[in-house]
């Protein structure tokens, strides 16, 4: 059974953009992981990813996901944060995917993502929007 102390421990990695730092080669993992894909090592250090960062490449969803209610078309960027990680976002504040482009600035903020009608349950995540 889920105890609020799990819960709790789970919250960090999803809500404070928590990653994993390699300590072997300094590869940063966000999600974290358990192994490292570059070297195989298992010891990792917490980071605290950066929040700004600029797009490398972007997508346009026009048909939405399930639960996807709000935005389409949904623009999704692959984002390299200053640390050099990389995240997969939603775009929050650019509802003209002709204004996106490769390299501009953005910064990672905390929205709603995604909604579930028939259970009343609200996701939360980051989204980037111009930073
Ligand atoms: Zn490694």
């Amino acid at each position: 059974m889920d105890s609020p102390a799990k819960a709790w421990r789970e919250y960090p990695q999803r809500y404070r953009l928590e990653a994993a730092t390699c300590d072997d080669c300094s590869k940063v993992l966000y999600p974290p992981r358990l192994v490292c894909p570059k070297c195989g090592s298992k010891n990792f250090t917490t980071t605290v990813l950066p929040r700004a960062g600029k797009v490398i490449t972007y997508t346009v969803v026009r048909v939405p996901p399930t639960g996807f209610t709000e935005e389409t078309p949904l623009p999704i960027a692959l984002v390299e944060l200053d640390n050099g990680a990389r995240v997969m976002v939603q775009i929050g504040d650019i509802a003209d995917p002709e204004q996106l482009s490769i390299g501009m600035r953005v910064r990672l903020e905390f929205r709603r993502i995604q909604s579930d009608g028939e259970a009343g349950v609200i996701f939360y995540g980051h989204k980037a929007v111009r930073g």
